[in-house]
């Protein structure tokens, strides 16, 4: 069963800076020029092979939209029906490997992607999601080598754990993935998400259909490039393109499916798991549903704020890559004797923020992903400018004439449940409510009731007693809850990731309790010395 390969303890991949003059940063340029200058095929990728279908989308620079990069071939139904094919066929062999063999895929994926692949990933990301370097550096590269290596850690572990035996009777559990194939669904704003989606269940000895963002099939090209040169086999992960809609409804008929893996918005989440349910007699299994979904994650202050260290997080926490990470601030709630110390200098640090092409590496942002996110917060700002009670403080600015650029904004409001404060936008957004010192404690419900979602908080104080009553009262408020620090930015192994409530299953990507999601164990009882008569001893006569 088992070659006995001693797995290393991983450790973060450490995340390089690409300052001014560096290697790095003149190799990474040197991928941004080459990846600029060409336009790329991306066919789907069905049981190893390259499918074109002639019906393709463009991929473009969300910062300079006019700029194609590539066309991406869409799937019809007969290409998801072939992808589908393509991982049932596979499942047998691929699950009957040794879970080491299948480990060394990844580690190599990890290596791969550590060196030689880096820039090629990082760029992608970059051009593809407007991410800057340092943006697509921790994403693109150091989380996803971190989930390659850190699955495998955790696998590992989750394979000890195993019943206890008496003397006769040995009992095991045999950790087989789940029957059938499993539908993972990306979004666009992390690559490292998008390839763990498919990976994790892999790992586990599932077979994959894997449908990307059409706002990241550049990224999603060259993982499933890299994941074939560390030796991944056909038919494993099956790459299709195409609108989810279309795809998912397909999907979502088929018998074999054994489980989704979905990281997006709570709406899209909520659908499909709406659509399982009306079909579930007609699944042979219960299907795995695990879902990341959206949220509108706060932070929140105390009176004894370091109002420095607030600052930096509201300014890191909601406008590094534009606000789109599910864990961005977008809401906060700034007592009065703070918000006076730190109203002037927030505002100038917000309006001295550069943005623009990732390309230069002297911008802090980029661009929103698309048209229709562009709209969304011209319209939200637009709003905010017209609410009485709501004024923007900072921003406001939107200009889609070369990219689709949003200058990070702050809104004030008087209101603590105006629309800002409770609908995510996913974008450069940050609203905030200044409240009385007094009113801290009331806060709490405040914070805790204004949205369906429970994502990721921020609690700002230097008093312990505050910190500790926050913690208690907002326990259910965020799945990642941060104290003295910015809500995004969790690393894997160090602080595991999702949220509850409308922000998903938190099923925690990247640990051990993801993994368990794509297992379905097998109890094995061996009893060495079997009973050979079936009474029991309290049936003698007396
Ligand atoms: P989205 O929901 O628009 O799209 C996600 C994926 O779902 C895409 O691949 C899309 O094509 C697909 N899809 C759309 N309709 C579908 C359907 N009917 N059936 C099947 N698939 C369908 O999300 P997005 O704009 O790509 O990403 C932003 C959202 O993702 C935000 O809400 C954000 O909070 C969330 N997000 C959450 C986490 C987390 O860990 N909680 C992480 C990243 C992003």
């Amino acid at each position: 069963m088992s070659d006995l390969l001693k797995i290393q303890e991983p450790i973060n991949e450490p995340v390089k800076n690409y300052e001014p003059g560096s290697t790095d940063r003149k190799m990474l340029q040197a991928t941004l020029t080459n990846m600029s200058s060409e336009q790329i095929d991306m066919p789907l990728w069905i049981n190893g092979k390259a499918v074109r279908t002639g019906r393709t989308g463009q991929a473009i620079m969300p910062h300079r939209h006019q700029h194609v990069v590539g066309q991406y071939h869409q799937a019809g139904d007969s290409e998801v029906q072939s992808a589908i094919k393509a991982a049932l066929n596979v499942h047998h062999e691929w699950s009957s490997w040794p879970w080491e063999k299948r480990a060394q895929i990844f580690l190599k994926a990890a290596d791969l992607l550590a060196g030689p692949w880096r820039d090629r990933i990082n760029a992608s990301t970059m051009l593809g999601q407007s991410k800057t370097a340092h943006q697509a550096e921790i994403d693109a590269a150091c989380e996803l080598i971190d989930f390659f290596r850190f699955n495998v850690h955790f696998y590992e572990k989750a394979l000890q754990l195993q019943p206890i035996s008496t003397p006769e009777v040995h009992n095991r559990l045999d950790h087989r993935p789940l029957e059938g194939f499993i539908f993972a669904v990306s979004p666009f704003n992390f690559t490292s998400i998008a390839a763990n989606l498919s990976c994790a269940p892999a790992l586990c000895g599932n077979t994959v259909v894997w449908k990307p963002a059409s706002t990241s099939t550049l990224s999603a090209h060259y993982l499933m490039q890299l994941l074939t040169e560390a030796g991944l086999p056909d038919g494993v992960i099956n790459l299709v393109y195409g609108s989810g809609a279309q795809i998912g409804s397909q999907i979502l008929q088929q018998r074999d499916l054994g489980g989704i893996h979905f990281t997006g918005s709570t709406s899209v989440f909520q659908n499909m798991w709406k659509t399982v349910g009306d079909r579930i007699h007609q699944y042979r299994d219960y299907p795995r549903l695990v879902g990341e979904t959206g949220g509108k994650d706060f932070i929140l202050a105390h009176p004894s704020a370091d109002p420095k260290a607030l600052i930096t997080a509201m300014v890191r926490g909601s406008f590094e890559y534009q606000g789109q990470k599910c864990s961005a601030s977008s809401r906060a709630y700034i007592p009065q004797s703070i918000w006076s110390q730190i109203q002037t200098e927030l505002i100038e640090v917000v309006e001295s923020i550069k943005i623009g092409d990732v390309s230069d590496f002297t911008n802090f942002m980029g661009a929103v992903i698309d048209a229709p996110s562009f709209e969304t917060h011209k319209k939200a700002i637009e709003e905010a400018r017209h609410t009485a009670g709501t004024r923007i403080l900072a921003g406001g600015i939107c200009d889609d004439r070369e990219g689709y650029f949003v200058r990070p904004t702050i809104i004030h409001t008087d209101n603590p449940k105006y629309s800002t404060m409770c609908t995510e936008l996913f974008g450069p957004i940050l609203t905030v409510y200044v409240y009385p010192d007094a009113q801290w404690v009331d806060m709490f419900s405040v914070v805790d009731q204004s949205t369906h979602y429970a994502l990721t908080g921020a609690v700002f104080a230097q008093d312990r007693s505050a910190l500790e009553e926050a913690t208690k009262a907002l326990r259910y408020s965020a799945g990642n809850f941060y104290l003295n620090d910015k809500p995004t930015g969790a690393m894997v192994g160090q602080q595991p990731f999702g949220g509850a409530r409308a922000s998903g299953t938190n099923d925690k990507g990247g640990s051990m309790l993801n993994l368990l999601r794509w297992i379905s164990p097998r109890t094995i009882k061996e009893t060495h010395r079997p009973p050979t008569d079936y009474k029991y001893p309290y049936m003698g006569k007396d």
